[in-house]
């Protein structure tokens, strides 16, 4: 494996532990693999001034990628798609290694996710960018040719977080890629790995050198990086995500931000419980809970609440948690960043010292690797950290609600707004009710699955993040727009134009005067 600096080690280094709980190696950053302990790769730590280099090396690379044109770059997109496909096992035991994640979170959502963005953003890139013909009621263009383009901003800086090393951190350069932008990706130090590597298979794809960088290191250099670009997107806390919001503003350059979530799931009486168990055991457990689009918690209405308690109950007792060792071996993967561990025992702990039950799980593994049982709480309300705080771990509290009002007064109460979902027999009340939700994107009767549909926008409403990933949003962003104004046929001069004269003056204010004066458009 080779970085850009061509120093990543897969050798165990002497690491000794941080104060933040991460492992630290005596030379740059040590990877640890969460499901073991072990060691399993050492980084470098770029600094500011090495990250200055990368962008002065991506700003040079950048003229030659854009002159690729869509087709070129759509072929180099093609190619890395059939690359992940040929070379998938390889990425999942890297993303497993780093995350400690089941072999199943690797394959369905990181897999299958760039699997198919980057057919997507090939084939779809091409048209959202694509120059648009504009009609103007304007009078005085009449006749000239209006045209609305989109160029690369340059330099794209992408910093993502831990829990979906591919499809967070790395997906985001795609459409970045294939607008004709330079990208530099600082991937989050606990999850270096998949990066790295699919900066490697993107150079055996024929991305020219440097139009690609891996800014390995820690905050600081995703900090340094932010003061570089021409934009940053940026996946991470909300915590974060405000500081990094506040280097763009003060550079003027534009940000895309998607943050913490606390999504809610509704129940109501007349849903298939069956169904909404099911989607509740799994998408609150899937990825061990850290998803930032995970259910963090549900509202039952009160006919249904003591039966659809007893299923989830069930069946989250049911899942095995341990060390992933393929396909099948387990449902629930470890920990991937350790501090989250303390998170989740703190949200545990508040809830139950203040009234809640805990009625499967509730507490860490012992053992070598990192791993929290999936635990089903109940007798919660929003006193309770569990229900208002992102927890990001295998747990799922629930709440009995009156009726739907009060559980769409519930799911709004809070500054997060990313993900929601609705589950009703009345596909139309269940609509009806999303619609209620501040949320960036609401299912009736799903869970998480608009993530995968790349035609619509993915972004957070209050706290949960500013501007969008995916359709037509997803890849403008990192364009520039420039308005074409093009005069085929041309006089000498424009009526408007010296000396100004009474007549033909009052002649254009009447001529205004007819056209706006009447209320209606001309
Ligand atoms: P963090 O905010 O801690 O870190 C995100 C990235 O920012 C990391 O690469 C981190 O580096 C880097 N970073 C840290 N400090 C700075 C700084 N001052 N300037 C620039 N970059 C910095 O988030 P996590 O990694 O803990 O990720 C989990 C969070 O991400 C959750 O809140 C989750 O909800 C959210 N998320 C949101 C998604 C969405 O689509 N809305 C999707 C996935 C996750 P380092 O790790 O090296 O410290």
């Amino acid at each position: 494996m080779a970085t850009v600096e061509g120093q990543v080690s897969q050798q165990a280094p002497d690491a000794a532990e941080a104060p933040n709980g991460k492992p630290e190696a005596a030379a740059g950053i040590a990877v640890e693999n969460p499901a073991t302990g072990e060691i399993v790769a050492t980084v470098p730590d770029l600094g500011a001034e090495k990250v200055v280099e990368l962008a002065v090396r991506g700003r040079a690379a950048q003229p030659e990628w854009e002159a690729y044109g869509f087709e070129g770059r759509a072929r180099v997109m093609r190619r890395a798609q059939k690359w992940l496909m040929d070379n998938a096992g390889r990425v999942i035991e890297t993303i497993v290694s780093e995350t400690g994640k089941t072999h199943e979170d690797a394959e369905f959502a990181e897999i299958g996710y760039a699997g198919n963005a980057f057919g997507f953003w090939a084939k779809e890139g091409p048209a959202y960018l694509a120059d648009e013909k504009v009609k103007s009621s304007q009078v005085l263009v009449k006749g000239k040719k209006l045209v609305l383009r989109y160029q690369p901003l340059g330099l794209i800086g992408v910093i993502g977080p831990w829990n979906y090393p591919l499809t967070n951190s790395f997906g985001d350069c795609i459409p970045a890629l294939m607008a004709g932008n330079s990208v530099i990706l600082k991937p989050s130090e606990i999850t270096p790995l998949t990066s790295l590597l699919m900066a490697e298979g993107l150079r055996e794809c024929g991305l020219p050198e440097n139009v690609l960088q891996i800014a390995t290191g820690r905050g600081a250099t995703g900090a340094a990086l932010v003061e570089q670009v021409d934009m940053i997107m940026f996946t991470g806390s909300t915590a974060t995500g405000m500081k990094v919001a506040e280097t763009a503003a003060r550079r003027l350059i534009p940000a895309s931000l998607e943050l913490g979530g606390k999504d809610p799931m509704l129940v109501l009486s007349d849903a298939d419980l069956e169904r909404a168990a099911n989607f509740a055991t799994y998408y609150s457990m899937q990825n061990a809970g850290q998803t930032c689009i995970s259910i963090e918690r549900v509202y039952v209405e009160e006919p249904v609440y003591d039966e659809f308690v007893a299923k989830v109950s069930e069946k989250v007792s049911a899942l095995r948690v341990g060390k992933p060792d393929g396909f099948g071996s387990v449902e629930v993967g470890a920990i991937t960043f350790p501090p989250q561990m303390e998170t989740i025992k703190d949200h545990v702990a508040d809830a139950v010292q203040k009234g809640a039950r805990v009625l499967t799980g509730g507490h860490q593994l012992p053992g070598a690797g990192r791993f929290f049982e999936p635990t089903v709480l109940v007798d919660v309300d929003h006193s309770m950290k569990i229900m208002t705080d992102e927890t990001f771990g295998p747990t799922l509290p629930i709440m009995k609600v009156r009726d739907a009002d009060e559980a769409v007064r519930l799911a709004n109460d809070s500054p997060y707004g990313l993900g929601a979902s609705v589950f009703s027999r009345d596909a139309a009340r269940g609509e009806a009710i999303a619609r209620r939700l501040q949320a960036g994107a609401a299912n009736v009767n799903d869970a998480m699955i608009n993530y995968t549909v790349l035609e619509l926008p993915m972004g957070g409403a209050k706290a949960s993040g500013l501007g969008s990933r995916h359709g037509a949003g997803g890849i403008r962003k990192y364009c520039s727009q420039q308005a074409i104004v093009v005069t085929k046929l041309a006089m000498k001069k424009e009526l408007f134009m010296y000396p100004y004269k009474n007549r033909t003056s009052r002649m254009l204010a009447g001529l205004f005067k007819l056209l706006y004066g009447r209320g209606k458009r001309p």
